[in-house]
């Protein structure tokens, strides 16, 4: 089988790596037959192992480890790098995930002469600035436009960006493009930021412990219009600026298409485990890292009662995460530069929450 596109996805067993691990091999996904390499850190897991795939450990941060085990890929035509590190200040982030970049696009850009395009996922912070800055600074009126100005503060996503700017200048031909997701609705129990994955686990331990499911946030998350990115959209989204000529060189905010309240998903997740639900609470905000701090060992005997596939608490609830996405409002962004350039893909974000769901217990995280 003669391959057309050559795929090195940096971070596949993440949130939306998994996705495009599953994407890219099927037989109608545009621009292929794709092959695919995907990188992480870690061995591979089981969840990952139905994708017909050339699986590499290894660490994008050490540029040994990158020269050892990426300089060997010579047909690489199309890199997806849709990995992170999370260190405590945004100048350490900066630090950190351009050196991780810089690794890959050192490595792969002089090894695979047939590389024609690099697509790089950031996010919405762009807009927002870092977690460290979120509410202490003035960031942009929303619904945000990928035209608006950078924040003047530090952010590893203009760094990434700046890095990626300056390298696709070194090789004849060779394109980028740039994907800000909002909050991510997908799969993968290895992911540092996965809210549906951590509301599961969350909504598990209730269920186990016969307690109520707490709306751990604020009354404008609770009230308010949010909005969501679908993995898989991301995906397709990726694929599709890979290979369409109007998706060039541009940067794309990537998100559902609709808007959806927090206070009626509570009720689809509390109906998805069986638990009592419970309404938001004036006066009475908790936090996620709160109510579950402690209860790792809760957690190991719900995995052995329901002959779970093993996992660690820490990797699953991303309590920290689900505690920032609940305190604030969530901030929307615009599609219409997306669809101006042809991409016209949507989600119904009910159906992408309660399949991502369906997903988490079809793989035996959650009973
Ligand atoms: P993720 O945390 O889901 O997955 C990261 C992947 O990279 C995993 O496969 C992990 O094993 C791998 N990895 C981590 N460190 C590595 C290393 N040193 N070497 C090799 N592999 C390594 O990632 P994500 O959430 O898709 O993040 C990608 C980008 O998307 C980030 O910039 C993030 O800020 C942004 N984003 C994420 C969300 C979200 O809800 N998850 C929302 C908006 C934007």
């Amino acid at each position: 089988l003669k391959h057309q596109s050559v795929a090195l996805i940096i971070g596949v067993t993440g949130i939306v790596g998994n996705s495009l691990a599953e994407i890219l091999p099927l037989s109608d996904t545009p621009g292929g037959p794709w092959k695919v390499y995907g990188v992480a850190r870690r061995p591979r897991p089981a969840w990952n192992e139905d994708h017909p795939i050339n699986y590499i450990s290894c660490d994008v941060s050490d540029p040994d480890d990158v020269k050892a085990k990426l300089s060997t890929l010579t047909d690489v035509t199309h890199l997806f790098y849709v990995t992170w590190a999370n260190r405590s200040t945004e100048a350490e982030n900066c630090e950190v995930n351009g050196k991780m970049l810089k690794n890959v696009l050192d490595v792969v850009i002089p090894n695979s002469p047939g590389l024609k395009h690099i697509s790089l996922q950031t996010g919405r912070k762009h807009y927002i600035g870092p977690f460290e800055l979120i509410g202490k600074i003035e960031s942009h009126d929303p619904p945000y436009s990928e035209d608006l100005p950078r924040l003047n503060c530090v952010n590893f996503y203009y760094t990434l960006e700046d890095i990626l700017f300056a390298e696709v200048e070194k090789k004849e031909d060779l394109t980028w493009s740039v994907h800000r997701p909002g909050n991510i609705f997908g799969f993968s129990p290895f992911s540092m930021m996965n809210l549906v994955g951590t509301l599961c686990a969350y909504a598990a331990i209730c269920k186990h412990e016969g307690a109520v499911l707490r709306f751990p946030g604020s009354k404008a998350a609770w009230d308010g219009y949010s909005d969501c990115s679908d993995a898989d959209l991301i995906a397709e989204h990726h694929i599709w600026a890979a290979v369409d000529p109007y998706a060039k060189n541009e940067v794309f905010n990537v998100s559902n298409g609709d808007v959806f309240k927090w206070k009626h998903f509570w009720k689809v997740l509390a109906e998805q485990f069986g638990v009592e639900y419970g309404e938001f609470e004036e006066g009475q905000q908790v936090t996620l890292q709160e109510l579950m701090k402690d209860k790792g060992a809760v957690w190991d005997d719900i995995v052995r009662e329901n002959g779970l596939t093993p996992t660690r608490l820490e990797d699953v609830g991303n309590w920290w995460f689900a505690d920032f996405i609940f305190g604030y409002p969530c901030p929307l962004d615009t599609m219409n530069k997306s669809k101006e350039h042809g991409f016209l893909g949507f989600r119904n974000s009910k159906n992408s929450f309660m399949s991502w769901i369906d997903k988490v217990k079809a793989y035996k995280i959650v009973p």
